[in-house]
């Protein structure tokens, strides 16, 4: 059984949706917020959180706001497909400290994998 975690609203990514702790932005709505990993996996990995949902995880976001915040992340992927052209895009979400989450504000990886390569398109 997957540990349940009570949600917290001072965890950092709350603090960051509120302004209250500092992110590099790259994409924000009403409803969802991406930020540069600040320990990237590799060259443009983010995160993409949604400002509105008090939820830890997936297993407690309700089904129209993971709805926002899937429509997001994919919007977000094809950015970074574009912008930065890797040779795949790994989508990444953790549920529990033992699957391991550390910060308990529901958010997606979308984290960006290149090939061994001598050049860069
Ligand atoms: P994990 O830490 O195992 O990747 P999570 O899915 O909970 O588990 O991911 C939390 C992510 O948040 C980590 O990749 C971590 O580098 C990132 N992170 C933690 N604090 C900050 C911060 N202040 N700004 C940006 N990213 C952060």
């Amino acid at each position: 059984m997957t540990e349940k975690q009570p949600y917290d609203p001072d965890n950092i990514f709350a603090k960051i949706i509120r302004g209250d702790a500092p992110c590099v932005k790259v994409y924000e709505d009403e409803a969802v917020l991406a930020f540069m990993d600040i320990f990237p996996q590799s060259e443009g990995h983010t995160l993409v959180t949604s400002k509105k949902a008090q939820a830890t995880n997936l297993f407690d976001i309700e089904d129209d706001e993971l709805k926002t915040l899937i429509a997001a992340v994919k919007k977000i992927a094809c950015a970074v497909e574009k912008a930065l052209q890797p040779d795949g895009v790994r989508i990444v979400q953790f549920n529990g400290a033992p699957a391991g989450q550390s910060v308990f504000h529901i958010h997606f990886h979308v984290i960006p994998v290149y090939q061994e390569r001598t050049e860069r398109p």
